[in-house]
């Protein structure tokens, strides 16, 4: 049997439309002679009526008095009700198609409600299916723990569905369809001349991902990677090739692959009181559950960036502890990345100057062999992306 993943978004699943085009996707997977196995997540965006962000709205999003546990059966509500609309779009075409939720398709889980981490996956309801000749459609997005409380996996996380059935079914490839050509040189809401990018290191992806590139979970990266599954990303309302995500480098002479971002970052600068106070700091802010990064440590004192959300508790804590210290909010921590970058002089050189020219104010900086970090003003982020975008070529 020739298993197939093909996990479609919310976009992809929003209008009637779009679920003819997704069942073309899907039909056309069967005619080639693979099995294919959906993922499905919720229909459309907040503001739609019945996308999670939606859902949460009943119970006042992050104000809720609601436990994870309860929070958790509403937000998989979503993905139930795209599978079932899914189904009959299938069904009335004569394909045979099943729902399964998570947990009928053998996702177990922790119970850390919310944000589960998969423990396992039982596929023997799975490929029952398959040796029927019945494609499964499974709700993206959720698990279950072996007790049998619906568990959810985190924003993006029906692309992790997807992955992670990829991998114990040992798929030929994980496709992700979505609403752009494939993984792009950057967002393409941010440079309107970002390319789409034909091959790239599952390694990439995931730098990518984990820096702010929403176009899919970092998670899922790891999963494919694991299983060695090629991951594709494609677009369901086009026929282009896509990005064809693998271990092999790729790099073919380019330095960097693409730039990302994440807003919302606040740069930290404590002075030294004394020697050995500073690992206190670290200490005190770890226990907080503060997890802080571009971290650099000098004599005198340290520098250090936070999520923008903490920027108040951090503030609190440092004034707590009589530390001399400032904050600078609306930061934008722009990431660079590309294998090929590895040993090569002058990117750090190129990428200063490029920003100094164009009155961009670098806050810090920091790099790894394959991704260098930038940290500028909120309001610089749009000009600084397009300026490097440019620069490297992209
Ligand atoms: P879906 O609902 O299909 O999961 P997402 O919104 O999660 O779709 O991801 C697709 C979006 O990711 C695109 O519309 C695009 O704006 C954004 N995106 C961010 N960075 C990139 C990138 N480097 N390449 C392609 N898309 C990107
Ligand atoms: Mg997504």
């Amino acid at each position: 049997m020739r298993i197939i993943i093909q996990k479609f978004g919310g976009t992809s699943v929003a209008t009637q439309q779009r679920r003819e085009l997704v069942s073309n996707k899907i039909e056309s997977a069967i005619e080639k002679g693979y099995s294919p196995v959906v993922v499905v997540s919720a229909i459309g965006r907040k503001g739609d009526p019945y996308a999670t962000d939606t859902l949460l709205s009943l119970i006042n999003n992050n104000e809720t008095h609601l436990e994870k546990r309860e929070m958790d059966l509403l937000m998989s509500c979503g993905e139930i009700i795209s599978a079932v609309v899914m189904a009959e779009t299938l069904q009335r075409r004569g394909i045979k198609s099943s729902v399964l939720t998570g947990g009928q398709a053998g996702i177990i889980t922790d119970d850390n409600f919310n944000d589960a981490t998969i423990l396992r996956v039982d596929t023997k309801r799975i490929i029952d299916l398959l040796n029927k000749g019945i494609v499964p459609i499974v709700t993206g997005f959720q698990g279950m723990t072996s007790e049998g409380d619906i568990t959810t996996l985190g924003r993006g996380g029906s692309d992790v569905t997807g992955a992670v059935l990829g991998e114990a079914l040992r798929a030929e490839a994980i496709e992700i369809y979505t609403d752009v050509d494939g993984i792009m040189t950057a967002d393409p809401r941010i440079v309107p001349e970002a390319k789409v990018i034909e091959k790239i290191s599952y390694n990439e992806v995931f730098q990518l991902a984990d820096q702010g590139a929403k176009v899919i979970h970092p998670k899922a990266v790891e999963y494919a990677m694991r299983g060695n599954v090629p991951l594709w990303i494609k677009n369901t309302m086009s026929d282009a090739q896509g990005t064809m995500i693998t271990s092999a480098k790729h790099n073919e002479g380019r330095i960097v692959t693409g730039i990302t971002h994440m807003s919302n970052r606040s740069q930290i600068s404590v002075k030294c009181k004394d020697t050995g106070n500073e690992k206190d700091l670290f200490e005190i802010l770890a226990g907080c559950g503060i997890s802080i990064d571009l971290i650099n440590v000098f004599p005198e004192y340290r520098v250090f960036t936070i999520d923008g959300k903490d920027s108040l508790r951090v503030n609190n804590i440092l004034k707590d502890l009589g530390l001399e210290y400032s904050i600078i909010n609306n930061c934008s921590k722009i990431a660079l990345i590309g294998n090929g970058m590895r040993g090569v002089p002058g990117v750090m050189a190129k990428i200063l100057k490029t920003l100094v020219q164009n009155n961009i104010k670098v806050l810090q900086t920091a790099d790894s062999h394959t991704t260098i970090w930038c940290l500028v003003s909120e309001e610089d982020t749009i000009k600084a992306i397009n300026a490097l975008h440019k620069e490297f070529s992209l």
